[in-house]
């Protein structure tokens, strides 16, 4: 089955910051191969901006070179690429001065939608706000999109919102969580609010508890010194993986609207307990199989970041009053894999007594590698050895139920690039969402700074430090394996 492409309205998208690495690895690849499913109209235009001097020919042919090198064969078609660096122009700015400002708005349409990527630090979101407001460039009808990481802390949260708001209203402002864009996310709500079958279930009732892991197996080395400054409650807890709580824990909204989804995944936020200094394990990986530990890739003997963490949160509502989310991410680890787990609670009562095959229902929901979703079941084992118990996945990977293969699943920077021009936000973070993020954030980072804790050790390879087992242990469960 291929998917329907309907090609979004004539734009022009300005990415500031275009020779980055965000820019290069992930927003330009992603254009292009939005273009070449035929989604980009005849007009659209793409403009880069950053400080490098590159003319529109230069910045093409750079373009040009970083795709070839980096697009998989079957995606490699000579027509659609001159056609897409025939949408290519770039002006040198440099985001706090006034050159190549008054050149960027002569180049831009009244008459097509136009977006401002902020790809640059967000020590420049107030500068560029700012310019394009002095240059007439923010329009009523303009939109923004900024990248994490939004604020440091509740308060630095609040004045960058504080600056966006200054030029710009809400419904143009799209903050970027890509986990969001990711097909199996939006599959997650599918399944809830599509169907009848999960939602009757779908409380403290009959789930027992949630795991959240995102697992990598990268080190820190190459980006430190910006990641010593964050750690993983900041960098993973705060933005994505609170927003797969929220997607999981959320009332029905009342439409698949961008206020209506946010406004629920508010109230989950508002409605998380403050986490018990005994509910989060925190850790540092070590050196081993030839890889540099936390400290050395940091360059910081005395750092007290984390690396990793595994924590319990409870959401105090009627729907999940007593059911535990356990959330676990770290560097280092055995595999690279995120995965959401939902544990059903076992029958009351079996009639087929203690067998061991009978093992509690699980809706695992996996955003990568392999998206997709698989439902344990206990079922009878085959064959005429009478009544044995046997638990058997049903398995709904996207490709082979769709006949699609991973590369017609959209990248999440397809889709939510798409969504800009469309003006959709239901995939973004609104402000007030992720202030009340760093609200429950900030609390647990300050108890553990006031203390000076310093994390545990773990092993590159591992599962995350011993302490993160027992978080489960003691209270009966178990983590799911970390797997590729
Ligand atoms: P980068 O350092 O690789 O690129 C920054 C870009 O900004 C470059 O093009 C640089 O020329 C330009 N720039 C810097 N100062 C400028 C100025 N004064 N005027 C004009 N241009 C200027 O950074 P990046 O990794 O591409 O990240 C960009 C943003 O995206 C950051 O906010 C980052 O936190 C965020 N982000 C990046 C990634 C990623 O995978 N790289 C992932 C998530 C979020």
């Amino acid at each position: 089955m291929v998917s329907r492409v309907i090609p979004v309205d004539t734009f022009d998208l300005v990415i500031f910051g275009a020779t980055g690495d965000l820019a290069t690895r992930k927003i330009l690849p992603a254009l292009y191969r939005r273009d070449l499913a035929g989604q980009l109209a005849e007009g659209a235009r793409i403009i880069g901006a950053a400080r490098t001097e590159f003319t529109d020919d230069t910045w093409r042919a750079e373009v040009r070179s970083v795709l070839d090198e980096t697009l998989p064969a079957d995606l490699r078609d000579t027509v659609a690429l001159d056609r897409f660096l025939g949408r290519l122009g770039y002006v040198p700015i440099d985001v706090r001065g006034e050159a190549g400002w008054p050149e960027l708005a002569a180049r831009m349409r009244a008459d097509v939608v136009q977006a401002y990527y902020f790809s640059v630090g967000p020590s420049l979101f107030g500068d560029l706000a700012q310019r394009l407001h002095v240059h007439g460039m923010n329009t009523a009808e303009c939109r923004i999109v900024v990248e994490k990481p939004f604020g440091h802390d509740l308060e630095t949260a609040r004045a960058l919102n504080a600056t966006l708001a200054a030029h710009f209203d809400e419904h143009q402002i799209y903050r970027i969580d890509h986990y969001l864009g990711k097909e199996t996310v939006q599959n997650l709500m599918a399944i809830r609010f599509g169907n009848m079958l999960f939602e009757p279930l779908w409380n403290a009732q009959y789930v027992d508890h949630i795991q959240i892991t995102v697992a990598e197996t990268v080190g820190v080395a190459g980006r430190g010194g910006y990641y010593d400054k964050s750690g993983a409650m900041r960098d993973m807890v705060q933005n994505h993986m609170m927003q797969l709580l929220c997607l999981i824990a959320m009332e029905p909204p009342y439409a698949f609207e961008p206020d209506a989804v946010r406004d629920e995944k508010l109230k989950v936020i508002r409605a998380l307990d403050p986490v018990q200094p005994a509910d989060i394990v925190r850790g540092q990986y070590a050196a081993g199989n030839g890889h540099a530990s936390y400290l050395d890739d940091a360059e910081n003997p005395a750092s007290r970041t984390e690396s990793f963490i595994a924590l319990k949160a409870h959401v105090s509502s009627w729907r999940w009053k007593g059911t535990p989310f356990y959330l676990r991410t770290g560097k280092r680890m055995r595999a690279r894999t995120s995965e959401i787990a939902i544990t059903f609670k076992d029958p009351p009562h079996s009639i087929f007594g203690a067998q061991e095959g009978q093992k509690s229902n699980v809706l695992a929901i996996r955003l990568q590698p392999n998206e997709g979703i698989k439902l344990k079941v206990t079922i009878k084992e085959p064959g005429p050895g009478g009544m044995r118990l046997v638990e058997v996945p049903l398995d709904m990977s996207f490709a082979e139920a769709l006949g699609t293969s991973d590369r017609d699943i959209a990248d999440a920077y397809e889709r939510l690039i798409m969504d800009v021009i469309r003006g959709n936000q239901t995939l973004f973070m609104r402000g007030d969402e992720v202030e009340a993020a760093w609200a429950w954030t900030d609390p647990i980072i300050a108890a553990w700074e006031s203390r000076e804790e310093v994390p545990q050790s773990y092993d590159p390879g591992s599962s995350g430090p011993e302490d993160a087992l027992m978080l489960m242990h003691r209270d009966g469960r178990r983590w799911r394996e970390v797997k590729p």
